[in-house]
């Protein structure tokens, strides 16, 4: 059996999170709640890997440069919520709504630049609406209707006059009519700081980790030593309240963002966007994500975010997720934001936000590049990404982390619970974990144990059987190979250390 693609990959990947561990729907016994997760004990350990690995590859080594120097790029923490005048002047008040269309019959909500429909080329009979990604539903009622698909021509729900949604058939729906006009949707999680509940109290939940970094900007350029080009790097939790949260948690309303904020002389946003670009696809790639399920994407003009108008524009690193393929959705942005940030908050502020640059003794306000990932869209992908089946072992489902993302990087097991074994596999366990995440597994067949470990990602098995007793050494299963190899105990240390 090859490995599933499409929704039976999803349906495996979700069922394998919620068996192992790794995601649960938040408030699950009260019914759960739409668009949020909890992650569980392997889910937690997964994400902070991914979060190290980022932190310490942005901000505590980050990358050299096109000239072969190392780049200086500091962290922040900012707050989630701030002064609510920080959302007008950063466009979000105003400008951060997705179009949206509800459905009369069905009450159900939809992103309308979401939505597709299939026309009737020779206009007899209504359209089919469908959700992208999801086209199915729409062909099997096409099917019921006793007509053929050629007859029909895809087009975006938002190319049509609204008058024309009277002779559309809605995705959850049989009769046409039931889609409203679009209207607009403001996203941000609204909130109130204080006693009492009142518009002078109104607070925003962040929906991006970048406009702290904005915010922040000269409190860092003040107090430590750095001078653009150079970054500001942040990783948090933002929120959005999103139209239709769906496929697991690719699109959810509160999720982690990895942010930074590169800030450049304008002269240089291009040879900076340019880096940035390739630099951050390749990361992706050196996490273990494999090279052909990832591509860069140029934003068309019209789609570009209200700060990315002018400049060198917005490409998107884009994976094929199950739910995609074969086309893909975003993973991270990469946006030349230019000034606006910092001018909008300058303006709005009445505080100087400008560089002055003591050699060329010019004062100014910095553009700006940003390399804008999703972390927890990131663990997705990694799963997706690693899952497999091997028809040749008992339970073939295997996930093929990265090792030094894999939340569990050895089990320990002795092969029977007799003859001392349990005690020699307590030993190596007390000895590896102070260095790595361990688990010392003295139940169930050795099969079962490794075939859960396979489960988890985790890509060392190390087994103490009666050769231990002789020679003092254990065999160490390899995940993806499942080959088996001796080795010393007193060399497990350094063994793990080099593959991870
Ligand atoms: P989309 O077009 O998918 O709504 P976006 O272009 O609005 O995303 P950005 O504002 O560029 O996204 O946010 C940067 C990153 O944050 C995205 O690449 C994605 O990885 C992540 N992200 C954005 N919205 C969500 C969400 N609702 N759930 C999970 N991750 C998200």
């Amino acid at each position: 059996m090859p490995r599933p693609t499409g929704p039976a990959l999803m349906e495996k990947l979700v069922a394998l999170c919620k068996r192992r561990g790794f995601i649960f729907p938040a408030s699950e016994i009260y019914g759960g709640i739409n668009g949020f997760w909890d992650y569980g004990p392997l889910g937690a350990q997964l994400k902070n890997n991914l979060r190290d690995a980022w932190w310490r590859d942005m901000v505590e080594v980050p990358p050299l440069g096109p000239d072969g120097e190392p780049l200086q790029i500091v962290g922040l923490d900012s707050s989630i919520i701030q002064n609510p005048k920080v959302w007008e002047a950063s466009g979000h008040v105003g400008g951060f709504n997705d179009p949206m269309v509800d459905c009369r019959e069905s009450k159900r909500r939809y992103r309308a630049d979401h939505l597709h429909v299939f026309l009737p080329s020779d206009g007899e009979g209504p359209g089919f609406a469908f959700v992208e990604g999801e086209a199915d539903t729409a062909l099997s009622k096409i099917k019921k209707a006793k007509r053929d698909r050629d007859q029909y021509r895809v087009t975006p729900l938002l190319s049509l006059d609204p008058a024309a949604y009277a002779g559309v058939i809605g995705p959850d729906t049989k009769e046409p009519g039931s889609l409203t006009e679009p209207r607009q949707f403001n996203l941000m999680f609204q909130t109130y700081v204080g006693a009492t509940a009142t518009q002078d109290n109104l607070a925003y939940l962040r929906p991006e980790t970048a406009q702290g970094i904005f915010l922040n900007f000269k409190n860092v350029l003040d107090s430590s030593r750095v001078a653009p080009p150079f970054g500001i790097a942040q990783i948090g939790k933002a929120f959005r309240n999103e139209v239709t949260p769906r496929n697991f948690i690719f699109r959810s309303r509160e999720f982690e963002q990895m942010e930074m904020e590169w800030f450049c002389h304008s002269s240089e946003a291009v040879k900076w966007f340019e880096f940035w670009s390739q630099a951050r696809l390749q990361w992706w790639k050196d996490q273990g994500v494999q090279a052909e399920r990832l591509i860069l994407r140029t934003h068309e003009r019209d789609e570009l975010a209200h700060y990315a108008k002018k400049g060198a524009g917005t490409v998107d690193i884009e994976y094929a997720y199950p739910f995609t393929e074969p086309g893909h959705g975003e993973l991270e942005g990469v946006a030349h934001r230019s000034c606006y940030d910092l001018t909008q908050h300058q303006e709005h502020s009445n505080k100087k936000l400008e560089f002055f640059d003591p050699q060329t003794r010019e004062r100014y306000l910095p553009d700006v590049i940003e390399p804008a990932a999703g972390l927890s869209r990131g663990v997705l992908v990694l799963l997706a990404d690693a899952y497999d089946l091997d028809e040749s072992r008992p339970s073939p489902e295997l996930l093929r982390l990265k090792p030094s993302l894999a939340p569990v990087k050895a089990g320990i097991f002795p092969l029977t619970k007799k003859d001392g074994l349990p005690e020699i596999s307590d030993r190596i366990f007390r000895e590896l974990r102070e260095r790595y995440v361990v688990q010392h597994d003295i139940k169930q067949s050795i099969g079962k144990r490794y075939a859960r470990m396979d489960e988890i990602g985790t890509p060392f098995c190390i087994t103490v059987d009666h050769q231990t007793l002789e020679d003092q050494t254990v065999t160490v299963r390899d995940r993806d190979t499942g080959y088996q190899q001796r080795i010393a105990t007193d060399k497990l240390t350094p063994f793990l250390a080099e593959k991870l």
